[in-house]
């Protein structure tokens, strides 16, 4: 691609987004054939879905949703914080079949929130692990350590793949 380069800190979220996207298109038929990949896909997205389970139950996601759609700026999830990920993540996303947003839901909101909450899957680190006053307060010590400890699984099998994709996408382009 024209002018890739793999610092995306340096590249705008459009940006990341359409790297991603190109990555996918090109490559992404190989990618999700390749063994390991697919393996670390099928874990990462069970381990997402449990994460996604224990914050339905614990009663994260009722919380999140309404103050990060009722709150301007989105609670935590305000404007600025798209431009902490990387093309990486947003193409686990797309090998996910997930679709990354495009639109913004609101000036002060992350390019990524929806009405009812985030809209991607597979995210960054500080979304997985970010819990507000708000939550540690909802929450019972065993219950913040269950969820802490789900965040690592799903963090970890996310910088697995992370890894394996910067390895193969540097040998290919
Ligand atoms: S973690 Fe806290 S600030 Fe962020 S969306 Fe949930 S309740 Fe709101
Ligand atoms: S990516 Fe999702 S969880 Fe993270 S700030 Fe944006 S909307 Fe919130």
């Amino acid at each position: 691609m024209h002018g890739f380069t793999y610092y995306s800190s340096k590249l705008s979220i459009e940006e990341k987004i359409a790297l991603a996207e190109y990555f996918y298109e090109k490559h992404g038929r190989d990618l999700t054939a390749d063994s390991e990949i697919n393996r670390l896909l099928g874990l990462y997205r069970k381990e997402i879905s449990r994460s996604c389970e224990l914050m339905e139950k614990f009663g994260v996601v009722t919380e999140c949703a309404m103050c990060a759609t009722q709150v301007p700026g989105g609670g935590c999830c305000g404007a600025g914080i798209e431009d902490w990920y990387d093309e990486f993540v947003l193409l686990i996303n797309l090998l996910l079949g997930r679709k990354i947003p495009a639109e913004r839901l609101g000036k002060k909101d992350c390019l990524f929130l929806g009405p009812t909450g985030c809209q991607l899957f597979a995210r960054h680190h500080f979304c997985v692990n970010y819990l507000c006053l708000r939550i540690t307060d909802l929450l019972s010590s065993a219950e913040l350590s269950d969820l802490r400890a789900q965040s690592g699984k799903e963090l970890f099998l996310c910088w697995q793949l992370e890894r394996i994709l910067r390895t193969k996408l540097k040998n290919r382009e």
